[in-house]
C-alpha cells in the first residue's frame, strides 16, 4: 500500500506543477482565507500549472451547514476558477484506512488512549507513552504515527527535518521536541487532519504548497510523512496571516468577517495589495475579472513581506 501511494508521486521529476487550496467547510471564507486562496492561485497560474480544490470536510462536528457550498460560491465570485472536480475527503475515508492499515502492519502506528488531561500534564508534547502500554482495543481509542525512533526499515528517515519555505526560508524542527507522535485517526474514529491531507496531495500529486502561515509549524511533520510513504515531498511557502487589531489571526472562530461577493473585486484588489503585489489604485472598484487578470500578469512573489500583520499596512 505504500508503495502504491508513492507511484503517485514520483520521487523524480520531471512534475508538472499542481497547486491546490484545501479549506476546511467550519464557516465562510474571510479576508485571510481570500490571501491564502489567491496567492495560491496566482503562483500556479505563474507557473502555467493546475490549481485544485479540496474540501477538508472531515469533522462534522466542526462543520457548519451550507458552508462547503457557500465557500465554492465565493471563489467563483472571485473568479478563482479551479481545475476539475473538487475532492471531497469525507468521499475519502476508504483510502485513508488502507493507508493507517499499511501503516499498522508496518508497526509505524500504535494504538492511544490517553486523554487531554495526560497530554496537558506531558507539557502538550506527546512523549510516547503508549508505544510502552498495551490498549484494549475495544475500548475508545487512537492512532498515534512514530515519528522518531522508527522500525529497522525505517530507521534512516532523519526526524530532525531540515526544509526551505518559499517565502519564510530556511526551517529546522526535531520533531521528538517539537511534534511528538502524532494523531492520524481519532478516538472518535474521525480521521485527523495530518494523515488526510498527505495522503490526498499525494493523491492529486500535488507539487507547490501555498497556505497561511499558520501552517508552518505542522510543515516539517507532514514532510517526514511524505518521506515515510515514499513520496515526492512538494514545495511548500507559506504567505503571512492576516492579523485583526488586537493583532489575532482572522479566522472564524473569532468572527472574522465573511467576504462580501457582491464587493469581490475590491476584495482582490485589497488581497493583492496585502500580498505586495501593488495593484493599480484605478483598479479598485474594477471586477473581479479584471483584477485577476492584472494580478497574474503581474506576480511576483519576490514582492511578498513573509511577516503577519494587519490588512492595513
Ligand atoms: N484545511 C486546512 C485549513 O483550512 C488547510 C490545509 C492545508 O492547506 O494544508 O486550515
Amino acid at each position: 500500500m505504500i508503495k502504491s501511494l508513492a507511484a503517485l508521486s514520483p520521487l523524480h521529476p520531471p512534475r508538472p506543477y499542481i497547486g491546490r487550496f484545501a479549506p476546511s467547510p467550519t464557516g465562510p471564507l474571510h479576508f485571510g482565507s481570500l490571501v491564502s486562496a489567491l496567492a495560491s492561485y496566482l503562483h500556479a497560474q505563474h507557473h502555467n500549472g493546475t490549481w485544485l480544490v479540496r474540501m477538508e470536510d472531515l469533522d462534522p462536528p466542526r462543520e457548519q451547514t451550507g458552508a462547503a457550498d457557500a465557500i465554492l460560491r465565493c471563489l467563483e465570485a472571485h473568479q478563482l476558477q479551479w481545475d476539475g472536480a473538487v475532492l471531497y475527503q469525507s468521499q475519502r475515508l476508504s483510502a485513508y484506512e488502507a493507508v493507517l492499515d499499511a501503516l499498522r502492519r508496518e508497526e509505524l502506528v500504535y494504538a492511544c488512549d490517553c486523554t487531554r488531561q495526560d497530554l496537558h500534564a506531558m507539557g502538550g508534547i506527546y512523549n510516547g507513552r503508549c508505544r510502552q502500554r498495551i490498549i484494549d482495543l475495544n475500548q475508545p481509542h487512537a492512532w498515534r504515527l512514530k515519528l522518531y525512533d522508527l522500525p529497522p526499515a525505517y530507521a534512516a528517515l532523519e526526524s530532525e527535518v531540515r526544509f526551505t519555505d518559499l517565502l519564510q526560508g530556511e526551517q529546522q524542527q526535531n520533531l521528538r521536541r517539537a511534534a511528538g507522535d502524532q494523531i492520524l485517526k481519532r478516538k472518535d474514529d474521525l480521521f485527523a487532519y495530518q494523515l488526510a491531507v498527505v495522503v490526498d496531495d499525494i493523491a492529486q500529486q500535488v507539487t507547490h504548497i501555498i497556505r497561511g502561515n499558520d501552517l508552518l509549524e505542522v510543515t516539517a511533520r507532514q514532510i517526514f510523512f511524505f518521506r515515510l510513504l515514499g513520496a515526492a515531498v512538494p514545495a511548500f511557502g507559506h504567505v503571512p496571516l492576516v492579523l485583526n487589531a488586537q493583532g489575532q489571526k482572522l479566522s472564524k472562530q473569532n468572527l472574522a468577517p465573511p467576504l462580501d461577493n457582491a464587493k469581490a473585486g475590491n476584495n482582490l484588489w485589497h488581497a493583492l495589495q496585502f500580498l505586495g503585489q501593488n495593484p493599480p489604485l484605478v483598479l479598485q472598484n474594477a471586477s473581479a475579472l479584471e483584477v485577476l487578470e492584472w494580478g497574474k500578469v503581474h506576480w511576483d512573489s519576490r514582492n511578498l513581506q513573509p511577516d503577519n500583520r494587519s490588512a492595513d499596512n
